[in-house]
């Protein structure tokens, strides 16, 4: 889409979306800026709203982008998508499937072209060609859509299944069916290998994976902004690569693991929100395509798109780094060098991040489901209790009181 068309579609888009927000029911089609040519502008501002390209797929997305785990209210996912959100990542067992029968509704409703989105598939326990298609199949049963914009691997951790025949076989088979635009996956931990692989190996058009201001060193105390990152973990070297290679990046937990339901009273002095300072912090990187972020209310999407187009402050990042200090002891950085250090095979970091999802995001139920579908013989209970993770652990975390409160709360 040109640019001209962009700025003559925008006030199309905004009109409709206020009739539907007032009760009409009129499908509408691509006002939004979804298919742009490679050759125009890598970033876009429009109507509030900045615009950046994914990497070769050419797709212009949102800076802020909306995480489907769970969608806002109807009325706010509209309100979303009137002050231009186009991209929603969400997964086949996103409260089991309803966040993409959301998207659906959704696509019904404003018109498929107006949003773009990622869903994705596991490979992991007993998973074959058969079973990938199977659950694509599903989702798009549960969007009502022909083709998804980005196929992704949900939280790949293993480099070597990134080219594994089986998956290789069934992303063919989807393709060939038009099922899919894009290959993308999602990386929780073990970023070194597997981004590096997805990277290189030339087949994934996108990778989705976890960054934030808990990224700087202790070495970078000076560090003023995101480009100046260069991280003992490597995540700004890998995003680099990414970049260079045509490789979209969506970066996600940004807010850090339960940014918003920590106690930010004592870093929000002087009107400064610590949400926006983070989010800011990523979109510093001009290599970032968006920020996937939850927003589930007015309040929390007045935050997060107050970040468009406007740079930190130096009272942001005063606050910002204050707020690193004090609580980076207890912050895991999902690194994956515990966990490669057990002797046990215990799967720490997945244990760690479900454990997260209790304590810091208050999702209960999400972080039961994770640590179940741990085997019993790598999670917590098969412990040896030999602390082989926490020498290995380069952020001081106390790994074994953590799987501890795993087993006792998740067990
Ligand atoms: S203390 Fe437990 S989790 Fe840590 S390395 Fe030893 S066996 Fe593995
Ligand atoms: S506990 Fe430490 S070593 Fe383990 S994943 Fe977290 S940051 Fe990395």
């Amino acid at each position: 889409m040109a640019l001209r068309d962009l700025i003559e579609h925008s006030s199309k888009r905004r009109s409709i979306l206020k009739a539907l927000l007032a009760g009409a029911a009129l499908p509408f089609r691509a006002v939004l800026p979804s298919r742009a040519q490679k050759t125009e502008p890598s970033r876009i501002i429009k109507d509030g709203m900045a615009y950046r390209r994914l990497g070769r797929t050419g797709l212009l997305v949102s800076e802020i982008a909306l995480g489907g785990s769970p969608l806002p209210d109807w009325d706010l996912l509209l309100r979303l998508i009137e002050r231009g959100v186009n991209y929603i990542d969400t997964s086949h067992t996103y409260d089991n499937g309803n966040s993409e029968r959301t998207i659906g509704r959704l696509f019904k409703a404003v018109g498929r072209d107006t949003i773009h989105v990622c869903t994705k598939f596991h490979v992991e326990g007993n998973w074959s060609e058969k079973s990938i298609i199977a659950s694509v199949e599903g989702s798009l049963r549960r969007l009502g859509t022909d083709a998804i914009d980005v196929l992704a691997i949900h939280g790949a951790d293993r480099a070597e299944d990134l080219t594994d025949e089986r998956l290789l076989a069934a992303f063919d088979n989807l393709k060939a069916q038009g099922k899919f635009r894009f290959r993308g996956l999602s990386c929780h931990s073990n970023h070194q290998a597997v981004v590096a692989k997805a990277v290189d190996c030339g087949l994934y058009d996108m990778v989705q994976l976890g960054t934030n201001v808990f990224d700087i060193q202790e070495t970078e105390k000076n560090v003023r902004t995101y480009g100046d990152y260069a991280g003992e973990s490597g995540l700004r070297g890998l995003i680099d690569r990414a970049h260079g290679r045509g490789v979209g990046v969506i970066a996600m937990k940004v807010l850090k693991v339960g940014g918003r339901r920590q106690d930010l009273a004592a870093f929000q002095a002087g009107g400064v929100s610590l949400i926006q300072a983070m989010l800011k912090w990523a979109l510093d990187n001009e290599k970032l395509t968006a920020v996937v972020t939850e927003i589930l209310s007015y309040e929390q999407m007045e935050e997060d798109l107050g970040v468009i187009g406007r740079p930190m402050t130096a009272a942001e990042r005063a606050v910002l780094f204050a707020h690193v200090a004090a609580a980076k002891k207890d912050y895991c950085h999902m690194c994956g060098l515990c966990r490669a250090a057990c002797p046990a095979g215990i799967k720490t970091t997945e244990i760690l991040r479900a454990l997260a999802y209790a304590d810091s995001y208050g999702k209960g139920q999400r972080a039961v489901r994770e640590y179940s579908e741990i085997r019993p013989e790598k999670s917590a209970s098969a412990c040896l209790n030999c602390g082989s993770c926490e020498k290995a652990c380069p952020y001081g975390i106390s790994v074994r009181s953590k799987l501890r409160r795993a087993e006792a709360l998740l067990g």
